[in-house]
């Protein structure tokens, strides 16, 4: 076990890469225990942009299965720090951290953010933002938010509203299919999205991927899908996130679980749930106020939107999903048995 009480910034900001979804507890926990025990100590001092670094920098850590005291710790710590430091006011339009919502690929961030030193690379054909902008509260406080909304999704306010620009055109390309026009090959576009998980994925990112199955699986159990191997991919797809749900227990009444009925709303809400601006879309649709408060736990004013996330609510509807499209194959396979003209010649 690493010993943190010596290290310089320095050492801990290089122990702290070298956290991914991979670590073993035994070595990542005690990191992030000691980067979220100095953020709380003081979340709104001098130094709370670098321990800010240190969470988001082993973000990759803690939304795949963190220690759960290490969790609630960086959770607690976050949010302090985007309550101390959100607030006060700057002279800035934006800030960094807006720009580089839309490269967190699979809603981790893997560069450097700059909250370290101030200093943050330009993008291509831009200005590098200035330190000022880069360390100000309002930006360390954006990335605090970022990552609690990571860890824990749909239940931090104030996050820009935007999805990723990729992310909007897969909702462009697949609300074709559920729409029933679709305009590229649904064979194919059904088949990539079923090997779209990573596999360690983030919790919304994972919810994102099941809703996106139950979305399109009408579909593909049509007879517009000629090929089995769409049906296949699809199930094999949906069987291996089934085991990656947390088995954290639904703490929602009877009910509040989300309406699905609507394909081509669930449709949006699969690629809105794979990040932080999309969560944030979903958000303003179910209409949180921004203004007041900084996060909606617990608040019984309104709908419980991290339902979306909730693995009792994602395990039914993966279910749904497995029966619809194992119905499917099934009528696949006796139609080719009572075709064995057909079969032959297709073979
Ligand atoms: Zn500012
Ligand atoms: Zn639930």
């Amino acid at each position: 076990m690493i010993d943190t009480t010596d290290l310089t910034v320095e050492q801990l900001a290089d122990a702290w890469r070298n956290v991914h979804s991979t670590s073993p507890a035994d070595e990542a926990d005690p990191l992030v225990m000691d980067c979220a025990r100095r953020l709380a100590a003081d979340p709104g001092g001098e130094q709370a942009h670098v321990w800010v670094y240190g969470l988001v920098g082993m973000s990759g850590y803690l939304a795949w299965r963190p220690g759960r005291a290490a969790e609630l710790a960086a959770l607690d710590a976050l949010r302090a720090a985007a309550k101390e430091l959100g607030g006060r006011p700057c002279s800035h339009d934006d800030h960094p951290y807006e720009a580089e919502m839309d490269a967190m690929e699979d809603e981790v961030w893997l560069g450097d953010n700059g909250l370290l030193t101030g200093e943050l690379a330009a993008g291509e054909g831009e200005p590098a933002p200035d330190a000022a902008r880069v360390l100000c509260p309002g930006n360390v406080a954006g990335w605090a938010r970022l990552v609690a909304d990571v860890m824990a999704p749909l239940t931090v306010r104030r996050v820009p509203v935007g999805a990723p620009v990729y992310h909007q055109s897969c909702i462009q390309t697949l609300s074709g299919i559920v729409n029933d026009y679709p305009y590229c090959d649904p064979h194919e576009v059904l088949t990539d999205e079923a090997a779209d998980l990573p596999s360690r994925p983030t919790r919304g990112v994972l919810a994102g991927y099941l809703v996106t199955m139950n979305a399109t699986c009408w579909y593909a159990a049509s007879e517009r899908i000629t090929d089995r191997s769409v049906l296949d991919a699809m199930i094999e797809g949906v069987r291996g996130a089934l085991p990656l749900l947390r088995d954290d227990e639904c703490a929602h009444d009877s009910g509040d679980h989300p309406d699905t009925g609507d394909a081509d709303y669930l449709n949006q809400v699969g690629y809105f749930l794979r990040s932080p601006g999309g969560r944030a879309e979903i958000a303003e649709y179910y209409g949180w106020d921004d203004e007041d408060e900084e996060y909606a736990e617990g608040d019984a004013e309104e709908e419980a939107l991290d339902a979306w996330v909730c693995p009792e609510f994602l395990r039914g509807l993966a279910e749904q999903t497995l029966s619809t499209l194992t119905e499917a194959l099934e009528s696949f396979e006796t139609a080719q048995d009572d075709e064995p003209s057909e079969q032959t010649q297709s073979a």
